[in-house]
């Protein structure tokens, strides 16, 4: 018989991104989305806010429940826009005047000072059992100036670190696969992996 598993999102892409890397471990299991009642988010952790969406989730449907949660922090603004990554320029979540927000807060931080990173966490709670809190990173600096047109969000002014130093890229400028091997989420999955086993 298969197990089902629901995703704490109502965004299709995200529920065949999880439902892959769940196959490739339990093939018996099934990643379904959510369309119940919405949470809100007023964790100030991704930990808190991962965990606030899967509990709904779980509760709302009685299914082992997932969620994830992520954003950029810079080292010299304290970690910041951490939570608020997706609405830093205000509540239209703006993708582009987040970035550029940010490029003009940094404008007089050099760049050894440009440090930053990507965080995904992702929360599996289990209906009156376990919950499990994973986390995965992805370190780099900031660019000057946005450059590539792949990705989404920061990828435009992230540059990953572990680049050869003459050929840097930003995130937007790795190919889908590139950034898929490397990234946060693609870390987040890992640590998740040997969860699934166990449901
Ligand atoms: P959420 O986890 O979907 O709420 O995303 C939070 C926000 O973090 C997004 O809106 C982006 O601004 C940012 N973010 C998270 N992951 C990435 C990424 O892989 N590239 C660029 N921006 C990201």
């Amino acid at each position: 018989m298969s197990t089902r598993i629901v995703l704490a999102t109502h965004n299709s892409h995200k529920v065949q991104e999880f439902g892959t890397i769940v196959a490739a471990t339990r093939p018996d299991v099934e990643v379904v989305g959510y369309d119940g009642p919405e949470p809100v988010e007023d964790g100030v952790t991704f930990a808190q806010n991962a965990l606030i969406k899967a509990r709904a989730a779980a509760e709302h449907t009685g299914l082992p429940a997932l969620a994830d949660d992520s954003g950029i922090c810079v080292d010299v603004l304290g970690g910041a826009p951490g939570v608020f990554s997706a609405y830093w320029a205000g509540h239209k979540k703006d993708a582009a005047a987040n970035l550029e927000l940010l490029l003009d807060q940094l404008s007089d931080i050099v760049d050894p000072h440009r440090t930053a990173h990507f965080v995904s966490t992702i929360a599996l709670v289990i209906p009156g059992g376990a919950e499990h809190v994973v986390e995965g990173i992805w370190p780099g600096r900031l660019a000057a100036a946005a450059a590539g047109g792949g990705g989404f969000g920061y990828d435009p002014i992230f540059i990953p670190d572990g680049q050869d130093a003459a050929a840097e890229r930003t995130a937007a400028e790795f190919s889908a696969a590139e950034k898929n091997a490397a990234s946060h989420r693609a870390r987040a999955f890992a640590a998740l992996v040997p969860l699934l086993a166990g449901l």
